[in-house]
């Protein structure tokens, strides 16, 4: 049989796109169709806007420390507008490059809505034909999820259109308690945004580490950040201008924006998915097996269209995986064990391997190593920003089983402690490292008395 296409993959985001420049590297003959941007959730409305949108709302309190080492400054203001602008031209860039790599490498790609037809054809909506492809990869990643269920939902926003509003709000109140509830609140409220976080439970960021759970709290706190724990919103109404929330607590407040960020789900509607025998969750998400091979013999599935590890670096791992499996006869099966994470809070978070309660819930004999201080930097500054570090440790093998940071550039840390961590290097191995002083991750190789 004679095929168009040996891939054709639908979504160009961070799996879609390296599965597809590997594979063409490898020799295939492969298209991309992408119905919004080349570049993904991750490069044009996910990570890469959102860490420039960090950076720039840190600056304000890094101007206010800078007082503290004597330097002086006039009246401080911010430009929404000069950020937008500067944002979307660095977004414009790097969606130039990605498609320029895919056409490097003999990508064909396709500015189009597609639906799947058969087991080996693909429909593309704007040029209203049919292509061919011998396999067939699915990699459309999630979608926000907007309903919150109440009344007055449609007055609500997401983190899609939180990097394009025309103006900076006064008041916001987001909803959720998971990543991006978080970062964005730390976000607006950098900004100068006065900004409340509403979350049905007691705390937000369920499943982290209690440690960094706590430390996080603390700080949203100390941001004077207004937080309705064990709230929902429950009516949204637009009254004189603004968005009237009545809360579950019987409060009434009236905000410039509604932001839900009550986490986001598998793209899979009207792909066309059901019709050809593609097996789905029941959230939606693509089922697959350890090759992204779905129920379908020549149709796989990557990244966060099968709701497993949601981040970026993980659909491009798949996506390598992938293409060396299906296009290099180099079969790889990819380790999810021990995978970094960052929060970008203020300050943020790391993350590596078990938090403390699944280790207790694995192993008979846990150790915990903490410590929680002021960083140095702080100190002149009259910043009252702490840091924490934990590690945890199996007892009757020493060996570290994960670690827990907060502070700032926790982000940068975690991704080395991981190496050590993913190594399987053992307490005493941690501790035979010299420390590099002065600085606050020093920490990490001198924590000798045990805090369990
Ligand atoms: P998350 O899944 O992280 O969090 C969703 C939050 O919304 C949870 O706190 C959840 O509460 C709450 N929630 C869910 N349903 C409802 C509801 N009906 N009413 C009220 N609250 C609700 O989703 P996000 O949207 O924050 O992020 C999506 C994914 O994107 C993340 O899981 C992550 O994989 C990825 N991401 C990663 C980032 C990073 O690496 N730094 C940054 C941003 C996103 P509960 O805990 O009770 O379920």
């Amino acid at each position: 049989m004679n095929y168009d296409y040996d891939l054709f993959t639908i979504g160009a985001g961070s799996g879609g796109v390296r599965a597809s420049r590997l594979a063409a590297s490898f020799g295939a003959k492969v298209g991309i169709a992408e119905e919004s941007r080349v570049g993904g959730t991750c490069v044009i409305r996910g990570c890469v806007p959102k860490k420039f949108f960090v950076y720039a709302s840190e600056f304000g309190e890094a101007i206010e420390d800078a007082k503290g080492y004597g330097w002086q400054s006039g009246d401080k203001s911010f430009d929404w507008q000069t950020l937008l602008q500067r944002k979307d031209a660095e977004i414009d860039r790097l969606n130039g490059i990605y498609i320029k790599n895919l056409k490097k490498v003999g990508v064909e790609i396709f500015q189009s809505r597609a639906v799947i037809k058969d087991a080996h054809t693909v429909y593309l909506a704007s040029e209203n034909r049919h292509v061919t492809a011998e396999k067939i990869l699915i990699a459309v990643g999630g979608r926000p999820t907007k309903q919150l269920d109440v009344d007055g939902h449609h007055l609500t926003i997401t983190s899609d259109e939180a990097f394009h509003l025309s103006e900076l709000p006064k008041r916001i109140v987001i909803a959720g308690g998971g990543y991006i509830a978080v970062e964005f609140a730390f976000i607006f409220n950098g900004l100068g945004v006065d900004v409340t976080l509403v979350h049905r439970r007691d705390q937000v960021l369920r499943g982290f580490d209690q440690d960094l759970r706590d430390y996080v709290m603390a700080a949203l706190g100390r941001k004077n950040i207004h937080l309705k724990m064990e709230t929902m919103i429950e009516k949204i109404s637009f009254v004189d201008g603004q968005r009237q929330v009545e809360f579950s607590d019987g409060k009434i407040e009236k905000f410039d924006q509604v932001m839900s960020a009550i986490g986001r789900h598998p793209h899979t509607k009207e792909l066309g998915l059901e019709a050809v025998g593609v097996a789905l969750d029941e959230k939606g998400a693509i089922k697959v097996d350890e090759t992204y091979k779905t129920s379908v013999d020549n149709i796989f599935a990557l990244g966060d269209v099968t709701d497993r590890v949601n981040l970026t670096p993980v659909a491009i791992r798949e996506g390598v995986a992938f293409a060396q499996t299906q296009f290099n006869d180099n079969p790889q099966i990819m380790n999810y064990d021990n995978i970094a994470m960052a929060v970008f809070s203020q300050p943020a978070l790391g993350s590596v391997g078990m938090t403390e309660e699944a280790a207790r819930a694995t192993f008979a004999n846990v150790h915990i190593y903490k410590t929680d201080f002021r960083p140095m930097r702080n100190i002149l500054a009259d910043n009252d920003d702490r840091m924490m570090m934990k590690l945890v440790v199996n007892g009757d093998n020493d060996k570290v089983l994960g670690c827990h940071i907060g502070g700032h550039e926790a982000g940068e840390f975690i991704q080395l402690v991981a190496i050590a961590i993913n190594a399987g290097l053992t307490k005493a191995q941690f501790d035979a490292t010299c420390a590099v002083h002065p600085t606050a991750t020093e920490e990490l190789v001198t924590m000798a008395a045990r805090s369990d």
